[in-house]
């Protein structure tokens, strides 16, 4: 038998980002990850390629797996040789029952860790800008359940006591009882119009604060609504959120953006969404290849073999650059055969690729399109000169044809090819169908053609009319012209052919874009 073990982990309030290093670890390491609802899944995703994922949540049926069969469970896969990471939303200690867990895991003499999480009760309030202690306020809080137990009543709380004695109050599992709750604070002595605000969902991107007073928070709370998870917090510290509000001002938040490029080239533009507040979904509908015809790799293959013939090694892009330098290492050839070579980057990311691998582009010109690359060489350009163009499958022919016409002798050779990448995309497709996904953004005609045809094969009919729902964003007019020609309108549009640029554009006010050279308007 394995030496199986559990990892008791707090999974943090929601907003992914916020989970400690050593939980994070734990999912790395995890042969069997148990989470629920509380737990967000997009930490998943850090899971090994073959990890077992078990939910114990609340089920479209309302049905739950019972606490003692949770116990049993990491108890079992444990025993069984495995790994087991238990995520729990917030903190594992805090209403998490990780006592019970940890109990049954110590009668077994199971190793296990808890490892802390950040909770809700005091991580929801912060981002709907209430501090749970403030100097001026209070100086106390108290976590307490609002949920009654089948066998309990609240006069198992010392109600007198606590209105009395505690500053701000944070009540979890509450919202059912809120109207109890209330009214009980009153009678024990907290003035009617003590605020109270309840955050929804808190640090996820559906997060939603109400406030009021012990008196008419409950009849807003009915009036909208308003649903669990929910954290109640009750005290003068409330007041703080009319100034203290931020992440409500962050241009993306609430907004989620589905991300299409292929996903080794996702990062940024996952990274600068987020900064922007907003919700980063992936679902990449390209996949970067080598050359799969045999006679591209083998034109491929006789270039590189004879790099010290050209007198121009011209960079189009970031990947063929990467895929490049990956089929030299292949061939176990050396980059000093381009020693002769010019090089030349367009845009500044390709020239950047280069620098990591030692090598500095000479030009780097302004203007990130092919025509404006042929605008800076061509003083430098002589008839007879060869040129090396690494590109990828589908790349537009305008620099090598322009080069030709001007007696350069090209090379276009294929370092990658682009093809349709075919993820699990049941919960996007889900996503869509509710109008979950505020914004699309595409990096590359392909993305734009692909993503079409990853619905059609996830079974959707008419891919259109999903899309149609989400505002749109491109990264350059081609990538538009693609979008326009499927059907689609144009809400955003990057100003550079920079994914920089294109996540600036997403905070533009309005539709500011939405007619941009479209011939329908
Ligand atoms: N261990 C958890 C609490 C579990 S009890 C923690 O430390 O956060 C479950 C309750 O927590 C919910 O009913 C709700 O009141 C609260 N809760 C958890 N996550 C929340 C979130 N993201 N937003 C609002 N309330 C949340």
């Amino acid at each position: 038998m394995g030496t199986g073990r559990v990892y008791l982990v707090g999974a943090g309030p929601g907003d992914p980002k916020l989970i400690t290093v050593r939980g994070l670890e734990a999912i790395r390491k995890a042969d069997v990850i148990v989470y629920d609802r509380l737990a967000s899944p997009r930490l998943l995703k850090h899971r090994k390629p073959d990890a077992e994922l078990v939910f114990v949540g609340k089920l479209p049926d309302k049905h739950m797996m019972k606490q003692e069969d949770i116990n049993r469970l990491l108890a079992d896969l444990a025993l069984q040789g495995k790994v087991v990471t238990r995520l729990k939303g917030g903190d594992p200690s805090v209403f998490g029952r990780v006592g019970e867990e940890a109990e049954l895991l110590a009668e077994h003499g199971i190793a296990y860790d808890i490892i802390p999480g950040i909770t809700s009760s005091i991580a929801v309030p912060a981002y709907a800008g209430i501090p749970v202690t403030h100097r001026d306020f209070t100086s106390s809080v108290a976590i307490v359940t609002g949920h009654e137990y089948p066998n309990k009543t609240y006069s198992s709380l010392d109600w007198e006591h606590l209105a009395k004695a505690i500053g701000t109050m944070v009540f979890l599992m509450g919202v059912a009882n809120l109207e109890q709750i209330c009214r009980e604070l009153i009678r024990c002595g907290k003035p009617p119009h003590m605020p109270v605000a309840l955050v929804r969902w808190g640090t996820w991107t559906d997060q939603a604060t109400i406030t009021g007073t012990l008196e008419d928070i409950a009849a807003k709370v009915k009036a909208a609504n308003f649903q669990s998870p929910a954290v109640i917090i009750v005290g003068e510290v409330v007041k703080l959120r009319e100034k203290l509000a931020w992440i409500e001002k962050k241009p993306l938040f609430g907004r989620r953006v589905l991300v299409t490029r292929a996903r080794c080239q996702a990062s940024e533009l996952t990274e600068l969404i987020d900064e922007l507040g907003g919700e980063p979904v992936e679902f990449p509908v390209i996949r970067l290849q080598p050359p799969s015809r045999p006679e591209a790799l083998a034109a491929l293959d006789a270039a590189l073999a004879d790099l010290a013939r050209f007198d121009w090694a011209i960079f189009t892009s970031v990947n063929g650059v990467e895929y490049f330098f990956r089929r030299l290492r292949e061939l176990r050839l050396d980059v000093r055969a381009l020693a002769k070579a010019r090089l030349v980057a367009v845009g500044p990311k390709t020239a950047e690729a280069l620098e990591q691998r030692g090598l500095v582009a000479e030009l780097l010109p302004g203007d990130f399109r092919a025509e404006g690359l042929l605008e800076a060489l061509l003083p430098q350009l002589a008839a007879g000169q060869r040129a090396l163009l690494p590109t990828a499958d589908i790349a537009r022919d305008y620099l090598p044809v322009k080069l030709r016409e001007l007696g350069v002798e090209v090379s276009e050779v294929d370092v990658y090819e682009n093809v349709l990448a075919l993820e699990d995309g049941d919960e996007v497709l889900e996503l869509l169908r509710q109008g979950g996904i505020h914004i699309i953004t595409f990096t590359s005609s392909s993305t734009v053609t692909n993503l079409f045809e990853a619905l059609r094969r996830l079974g959707e009919p008419e891919p259109l009319q999903l899309l149609q729902g989400a505002q749109i964003a491109c990264i350059g007019p081609k990538t538009a012209e693609t979008a326009r020609r499927l059907g689609l309108s144009i809400t955003y549009m990057a100003e550079e052919a920079t994914v920089a640029s294109l996540a600036e554009s997403l905070t533009w006010p309005g539709r500011k874009h939405e007619s941009v050279g479209d011939p329908n308007h």
